[in-house]
């Protein structure tokens, strides 16, 4: 599992890499966010919750049968929009209270 950065979408805030538990998101010469050491991303989540442009997907393994399934945020006032995407591309929103979110 982990996560990969659209780095159209992104706007270089840095807030991903700021709130990384594991400081594996660094910029590139463009300002651009990338994740380094995949393998070293746990799934927190805590990068997609933080990014007001959806620029962030996090992807399941394929050891745990992911094969493309995956999950992205959507900031909306004070909810989050958790858009989760089944490996038929069939997707999915589960709303959260933003300051509630960390309960799940
Ligand atoms: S939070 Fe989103 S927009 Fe900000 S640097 Fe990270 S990926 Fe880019
Ligand atoms: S999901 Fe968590 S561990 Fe993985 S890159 Fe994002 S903040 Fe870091």
């Amino acid at each position: 599992m982990s996560i990969k950065i659209d780095k159209e979408k992104c706007v270089g805030c840095s807030k991903c890499a700021n709130v990384c538990p594991g400081r594996l998101i660094y910029k590139d010469e463009n300002d651009k966010a990338y994740i380094k050491y995949e393998k070293n991303c746990w799934g927190c989540t805590a990068c997609l919750k933080e990014c007001s442009e959806s620029a962030i997907k996090y992807y399941l393994g394929s050891d745990i049968g992911g094969n493309g399934a995956c999950l992205y945020v959507k900031q909306k006032s004070d909810e989050l929009n958790w858009h989760i995407i089944d490996n038929d591309g069939n997707e999915t929103v589960i709303n959260t209270n933003r300051k509630e979110s960390n309960k799940y």
